[in-house]
């Protein structure tokens, strides 16, 4: 068993460092969040030095490589602004790997090229107001016309539609005895008319906002399915994996961002004539998260490579998505502690932390779900 990255692997790594530190230092995430806007400059600058086609194959342009690399790439995003890593990862997942795997030939050279140079963003419109953790439950229909689809419907918390050219949009098209069938994806034009998006005020991941969108007889062409007709939801259950790794990268990544803060203060910060990271009470909390960060790093490299091996199990991505997300959301809480008073005020950066990573255990499937998932597997 070989733990090791390769030297290419060690090198992307520090490419994309190189890159981001110049186009996304930590002011950057900071004023993004505070100014409720998207890091389009860095993602612009992802775009120019050929990130975007990590994963798109060689014949389109891209370097073909495996989720081992794609870890890396969200791993680095997500430590310099995990906003940036959501929205790099949307893209690659929905207007990349989906594309990749079940679009047409003409859906895959009309689209992979341009996501390659960054011309387009994607998002994913699953989520309806009543069928959250029970997607399938999905109500917004596509009904077949004569020369292509109606759709209409409510889907909610489709993050990024706003900015996205393109919604991978999960609707239903016929009625079967089973929710999950009779389900198919399309790829729908942001800006079709009959298409009304409102933003929707969150306590965190506010540089991209979530959003309510309304479908009212939204005409789009045959040519706009992706994949099998009434077959969807098995593409959707392959999205939702790829997904949890995405996202359990970019995660760790910012957890380990929001570590790394409390580490240097506790360094730092001075009571009763010594560093607080002197007292046991601290040194253990950084123990602690270090700990946590580790085995969330594992685990990650762990799922891309059972992934690049077609080894992956929906157990294996419950698991991930479940530490990752939950390690998230204590290693923020945590620094906060550790920083104070200062930890609570808006111009210190862990309160961004600690608001962003409450998401991580909701969105993308509930820590509640993963839970659920993983006692399945054990015969309970
Ligand atoms: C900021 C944000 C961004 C998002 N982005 C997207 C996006 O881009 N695209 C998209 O499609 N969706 C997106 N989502 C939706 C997200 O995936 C859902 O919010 C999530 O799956 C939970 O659904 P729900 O909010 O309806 O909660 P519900 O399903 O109503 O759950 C409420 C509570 O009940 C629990 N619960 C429900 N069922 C069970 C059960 N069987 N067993 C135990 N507990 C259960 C849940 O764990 C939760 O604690 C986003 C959500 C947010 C908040």
């Amino acid at each position: 068993m070989d733990f090791s990255f390769t030297a290419e692997q060690d090198e992307l790594r520090a490419h994309v460092n190189e890159l981001l530190d110049a186009v996304c230092p930590p002011p950057y995430a900071e004023r993004c969040d505070k100014e409720a806007r998207a890091p389009r400059e860095a993602y612009q600058a992802l775009a120019e030095h050929g990130w975007f086609g990590l994963i798109i194959p060689e014949q389109y342009g891209g370097a073909g490589a495996s989720p081992i690399e794609l870890a890396i790439l969200l791993e680095e995003a997500g430590r310099h602004f995990e906003e940036l890593a959501m929205w790099l990862f949307r893209t690659l997942t929905y207007g990349g790997y989906a594309v990749v795997r079940h679009g047409t030939q003409a859906q895959k050279d009309a689209i992979l090229p341009r996501v390659l140079k960054g011309e387009l963003s994607f998002c994913l419109g699953l989520t309806e107001p009543h069928s959250g953790s029970d997607a399938a439950a999905l109500s917004t229909r596509a009904q077949r016309l004569a020369d292509g689809y109606s759709i209409s419907g409510q889907k909610v918390f489709t993050s990024g539609m706003d900015i996205s050219d393109y919604c991978l949009l999960v609707t239903r098209t016929t009625e079967g005895p089973k929710k999950q069938q009779g389900i198919t994806n399309f790829l729908v034009d942001t800006r079709l008319p009959g298409i009304e998006v409102r933003k929707i005020e969150t306590l965190g991941q506010r540089a991209i906002a979530t959003t309510q969108v309304f479908y009212s007889d939204v005409r789009v062409p045959c040519e706009a399915v992706l994949g099998e007709v009434d077959h969807g939801w098995e593409a959707v259950d392959a999205y939702l994996w790829y997904e949890r790794l995405c996202l359990s990268a970019a995660r760790t990544g910012a957890a380990i961002a929001a570590f790394d803060i409390a580490l240097q203060y506790a360094k730092e910060r001075e009571q009763f004539g010594r560093p607080i990271g002197k007292f046991q009470a601290i040194s253990h909390k950084l123990a602690d998260m270090k700990v946590m960060l580790d085995v969330s790093r594992v685990l990650v490299y762990r799922f891309a490579w059972l992934m690049a091996n077609g080894k992956a199990t929906r157990h294996d991505a419950a698991v991930l998505k479940l530490y990752t997300g939950e390690t998230y959301k204590s290693v923020s809480d945590l620094g906060l502690q550790i920083l104070g008073g200062y930890g609570y005020c808006m111009e210190y950066p862990m309160q961004r932390f600690f608001r962003d990573s409450r998401l991580a255990v909701i969105g993308g499937g509930t820590s509640e779900i993963q839970r659920n998932i993983i006692a399945r597997g054990l015969g309970l």
